[in-house]
């Protein structure tokens, strides 16, 4: 018999697993469209959501002891999930929350879970500058350290000095400094990489007005919802950029706003944003992004690439 040591998937593929020695609970068959910000896809064969390293630690002993694909998931505000969900454990790093300020050196620490909207708000209401670009970005930290996510031309790669990383096979914490993060347009050596985000450290500039940067705040925010769709459900841009075009400009040229399939379509404001009108399925958004780029090739001989990362069967 295909035995696992301490736990039996056989068994208990409905019943919830309390990890030895905490109160967090290993559960089966979790929607994840509830844990997305596009709303779509299936179920998680198993979700765990660790509050602090002692329950991370603990999910990751579980997942060691099985013979099972991890899958890491943030506040999911950049995946686009398979209807047939995905196999295995996923553990969302969501609740993974605290702060470390340092005052003297201008520096934040946070865990991964922590929103990268809040900590905008946060430093510049401490008068720090650095992280005005953020607001609005419905991601973690964690996320937006695998994705460098940016905006108003600044990036994670601008004010991150280190993240520490778990590896779930050996479950040692190490320090990555930014320069060994390899940070390009929305890309970092953390994408396709099993290591878990934990916390990182940001430098920020201490001694700003705080009235003058929540204002440069404020103004984000504005400029972003009056450009961008947020009454929908949606993962933001679909595509990178394929620089020096803007995806949203060559998909706009070749009439695609409006474009729906099933309960999916491109929105009419912003053209790189796809939207879930309320019912569409991963399968809609994912034809969807086919047509886009067959299009955009055949108008433009130019390639797009999907920022939005696919996980799951498709
Ligand atoms: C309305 C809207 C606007 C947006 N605007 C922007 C924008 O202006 N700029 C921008 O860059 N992005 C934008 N995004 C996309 C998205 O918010 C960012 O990519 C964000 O950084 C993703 O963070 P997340 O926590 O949601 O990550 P997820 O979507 O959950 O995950 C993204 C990737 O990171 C991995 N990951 C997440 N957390 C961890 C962790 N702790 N450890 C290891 N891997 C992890 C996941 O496995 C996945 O591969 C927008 C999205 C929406 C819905």
């Amino acid at each position: 018999m295909n035995t696992i040591s301490k736990y039996d998937l056989k068994k208990k593929t409905t019943v919830a697993v309390q990890l030895p020695g905490t109160e967090c609970l290993i559960k089966p068959k979790v929607p994840l469209s509830n844990l997305t910000s596009l709303r779509v896809g299936g179920l998680a064969q198993w979700y765990v959501a660790p509050k602090n390293w002692q329950e991370l630690e603990a999910s990751l002993e579980w997942y060691q002891s099985q013979d099972l694909p991890l899958t890491v998931l943030g506040a999911g505000s950049n995946l686009l999930v398979s209807d047939r969900g995905i196999p295995g454990l996923t553990i969302g790093t969501r609740h993974l929350r605290y702060k470390k300020i340092d005052f003297e050196r201008g520096t934040i620490t946070v865990g991964a879970g922590e929103p990268l909207a809040r900590l905008a708000w946060l430093a510049a209401k401490q008068g720090w500058r650095g992280l005005e670009w953020a607001v609005g970005i419905p991601g973690t930290v964690g996320g937006a350290v695998v994705m460098n996510a940016g905006a108003h031309g600044q990036c994670i790669a601008d004010c991150l000095v280190e993240t520490s990383v778990v590896s779930p096979q050996k479950m040692e914490l190490e320090s990555l400094d930014v320069t060994s993060l390899d940070y390009q347009y929305r890309s970092s050596i953390l994408q396709n990489d099993p290591r878990l985000v934990v916390e990182a450290t940001f430098q920020l500039e201490p001694g700003f007005s705080p009235t003058e940067l929540t204002a440069i705040v404020a103004k984000n925010l504005q400029d972003r919802t009056s450009k961008q769709p947020y009454d929908r459900p949606s993962c933001g841009s679909v595509f990178r950029n394929p620089k020096p075009y803007a995806a949203g400009w060559l998909i706009e040229q070749i009439g695609l706003k409006g474009y729906q399939i099933g309960g999916a379509i491109v929105s009419q404001r912003h053209a790189n944003f796809i939207l879930n009108c309320g019912n569409a399925t991963a399968d809609d958004i994912l034809k969807i992004i086919h047509h886009i780029q067959e299009k955009v090739e055949d108008r433009w001989l130019v390639k797009l690439h999907p920022e939005v990362k696919l996980v799951g069967e498709f």
